[in-house]
């Protein structure tokens, strides 16, 4: 079978279908996760939100959210949220009381999904427990009660899906664009495809072709003669500088939509908008409204954020299943499996929907539909219990660290990204002690992990490297680390230094792009500084 998109949902299914036996070629026309999947708010959650419509995606985002707790425990972190109440100061009538009273019900009844993701149950805070933990929320507020989430990095969640499918037979085939499906008598027979870096053509021919193209999906039904009903939204996020909060505040935007902000590894993110968005994918980017729509909601409640530099504005489509009618953020989070056979297209089966918290469920119901599809028995799904790679064993960074091969937060950045692998990267730095230098003061990026990605992660770009240990994205956006990275990258893939110097550039334009929408006038200063000292800055190799 064939997988189209090397999102959560494409590497999902491409690890599935090798588990059970199948013969897969998962074919990503850039690399993992840079659709909706990388760019989304990385929560595995259970969408408390989708509560009360749709109680069936909160139970199997919840359960799911287990499993991958289980197969990847070094890749997931813990997100406590903070939902404050305004206080009578503030004017709060019966009704906005009764608000809150209602809220604390419907974090309590969120609170029996908590156990099925190791969850802790709500708590409720008073006013003088919210300000000793978040001392930077605006005064006035009355209490809170506390939420307890997840996060992931989903850049590394789709690699370790798409390796551990390759480790067990399936080829797959970054920056490879599947150009046009081959059909046979009201069926599909395989795909064209084109390396878009070799410009090799190709055909592959299957009996099943599952596409999850993301946004990109409708597009390419379209083009060959069939739908894929859809109504993407767009999703912008934006990084602050540094931690603004010590915990997730759940916060309203001046519509009343919920918003979040939450720190993260050094930094903050807010997020997220939700607009219906009828452009085309490849030009999706945020602007200045919608960055100032964002910080204006997060200032409503931690007004240190309009102190903060806004580092990146970056966004997604959310794929959702279509409804005409409902507001954006009304719209069901459910998923459906669409299949090609009323379009003449039998044999074509497309994802739409879903959660990146539920994947793995969704790829096992996907793999059973192909299996059927193909008349051979579902076999035993495993994927909710064979660790994914560097899963298999959880890593104490500080015994790591003694063997003064690297400071400990480096080693406890590599525990989270590599899992019991990091013990590889160390090993490379054993062998060869310069590996042992750290690129980036404010991301902590080893040298090591540069060559450790590129060697085994199926890397073929330099902005690869920004999913997989992200170089370039730290607050300083590659003063320190974007060249170094390119020479050792270069000299483990065999680049020339035209190449190098191309894709240099191509690394630092990925983020000028996310950092248009964002810069003020201290901002276009720093912007070329960091143009200029990546061209001037002296490698050590
Ligand atoms: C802003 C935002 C926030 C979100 N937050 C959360 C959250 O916190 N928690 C949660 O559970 N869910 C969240 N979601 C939803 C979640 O991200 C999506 O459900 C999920 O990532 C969709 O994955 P996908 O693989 O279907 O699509 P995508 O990740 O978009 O992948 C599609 C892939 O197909 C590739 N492609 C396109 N055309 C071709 C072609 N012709 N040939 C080959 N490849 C092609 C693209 O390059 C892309 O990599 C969020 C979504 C957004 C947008």
């Amino acid at each position: 079978m064939i997988v189209l998109g090397g999102g959560v949902n494409g590497c999902g299914v491409a690890r599935d279908c090798a588990m059970r036996g199948l013969r897969v070629l998962l074919l990503e026309r850039a690399d993992f996760g840079v659709g909706a999947s990388g760019n989304s708010s990385g929560m595995i959650h259970g969408g408390i939100r989708y509560m009360l419509s749709d109680r069936k995606v909160t139970a199997l985002a919840c359960k799911d959210s287990g499993y991958i707790q289980r197969i990847a425990p070094h890749l997931l972190f813990r997100i406590p949220f903070l939902m404050p109440f305004a206080s009578k100061r503030d004017g709060a009538t019966l009704a906005e009381r009764a608000t809150w009273y209602a809220t604390e019900v419907y974090v309590g009844t969120y609170d029996q999904y908590q156990p099925l993701k190791r969850g802790k149950p709500s708590t409720r805070l008073s006013a003088e427990d919210l300000y000793t933990l978040e001392p930077g929320l605006r005064p006035g507020l009355s209490g809170a009660v506390t939420l307890d989430e997840w996060g992931i990095d989903a850049f590394r969640l789709c690699t370790l899906n798409a390796l551990d499918a390759e480790a067990r037979g399936a080829e797959v085939r970054t920056w490879t664009e599947a150009r046009e499906l081959l059909r046979g008598p009201g069926r599909v027979e395989g795909v064209r495809f084109r390396d878009v870096l070799t410009g090799e053509e190709g055909e592959a021919r299957a009996p099943v072709v599952f596409n999850a193209t993301g946004a990109w999906s409708p597009g390419l039904a379209r083009r060959n003669g069939a739908k894929v009903p859809m109504r993407p939204g767009k999703g912008v996020h934006l990084t602050l500088d540094r931690r603004y909060s010590n915990y997730g505040v759940i916060c309203s935007a001046v519509d009343g939509r919920q918003m979040f902000l939450m720190p993260h590894e050094s930094e903050s993110i807010v997020g997220t908008t939700d607009d219906d968005y009828y452009g085309d994918p490849d030009d999706l980017e945020a602007t200045n409204d919608e960055v100032e729509y964002l910080l204006e909601g997060a200032a409503s409640l931690v007004p240190g954020v309009r102190a903060a530099r806004v580092t990146r504005a970056w966004c997604g489509l959310r794929t959702t299943i279509h409804a005409y009618g409902p507001n954006e953020d009304a719209l069901s989070r459910e998923h459906q499996l669409h299949d090609g056979a009323a379009d003449g297209l039998a044999g074509l089966l497309s994802f739409v929907g879903g959660k990146l918290a539920s994947y793995r469920a969704q790829a096992e119901e996907a793999t059973d539909r192909i299996l059927s599809l193909l008349a051979r028995p579902r076999g035993t799904c495993r994927t909710h219990e064979v660790p994914l790679p560097g899963g298999d064993e959880v890593l104490d960074p500080a015994r790591l660290a003694e063997g003064g091969l690297v400071a400990a937060p480096v080693a406890a950045r590599l525990v989270y990204r590599h899992g019991s692998r990091a013990r590889e990267v160390l090993r490379l730095v054993e062998d060869d002690p310069r590996l042992g230098l750290v690129l980036c003061r404010d991301e902590g990026i080893l040298a090591a992990e540069v060559v450790h990605c590129a060697r085994h992660e199926k890397v073929r770009r330099l902005q690869d490297l920004r999913r997989r240990c992200r170089v370039g994205l730290g607050a300083c956006a590659g003063v320190d680390c974007a060249r170094i990275a390119a020479q050792l990258a270069g000299r483990e893939l065999g680049w020339d230094a035209d190449r190098i110097r191309a894709e240099l550039a191509d690394l630092l334009d990925q983020g000028w792009r996310e950092r248009r929408a964002v810069l003020d006038r201290a901002q276009l200063a720093q912007e070329e500084l960091v143009r200029g000292a990546t061209g001037l800055l002296e490698v050590p190799w």
